[in-house]
């Protein structure tokens, strides 16, 4: 009973973290919520396990994407449907790597329209004021 509950608890948060988005994140809660059962009580793994499957959709929102070259922005078919149909972005400001600052969409990665700065071009930065 005992070993087949912790199965099952490591069985079902392996599971839970196979459904976040981006690769790092799998890794990284996959890790910490073993780490988590492995701390814990027998008759509490099960309800520990149970919590993160409910959390799971909370987490799946929580977790920022990948940010790498490949990965962002996100390819359109990839897109959230506010994005990608509705075009209602959740503009952010963000700096370059070399501290330009721009605007772009938290969500999808799309460049605000009036954006003058593109990263990595050297056209000055200037701020528009609406
Ligand atoms: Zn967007």
């Amino acid at each position: 009973m005992n070993t087949r509950t912790g199965g099952l608890a490591r069985a079902l948060v392996r599971a839970v973290a196979r459904g976040l988005p981006t690769r790092s994140a799998r890794a990284r809660y996959r890790a910490e919520f073993l780490a988590d059962l492995a701390a814990l009580t027998t008759g509490a793994k099960l309800r520990y396990a149970v919590g993160v499957l409910v959390a799971l959709a909370a987490l799946r929102t929580a977790v920022p994407p990948d940010r790498t070259p490949d990965t962002w922005p996100l390819p359109r078919a990839q897109r959230p449907f506010r994005c990608r149909v509705l075009h209602r972005h959740a503009w952010r400001q963000a700096e370059t790597s070399d501290g330009e600052p721009y605007r772009e969409c938290a969500r999808c990665g799309e460049l605000h329209p009036r954006t003058q700065t593109m990263v990595g071009s050297t056209v000055p930065w200037t701020p528009s004021i609406t």
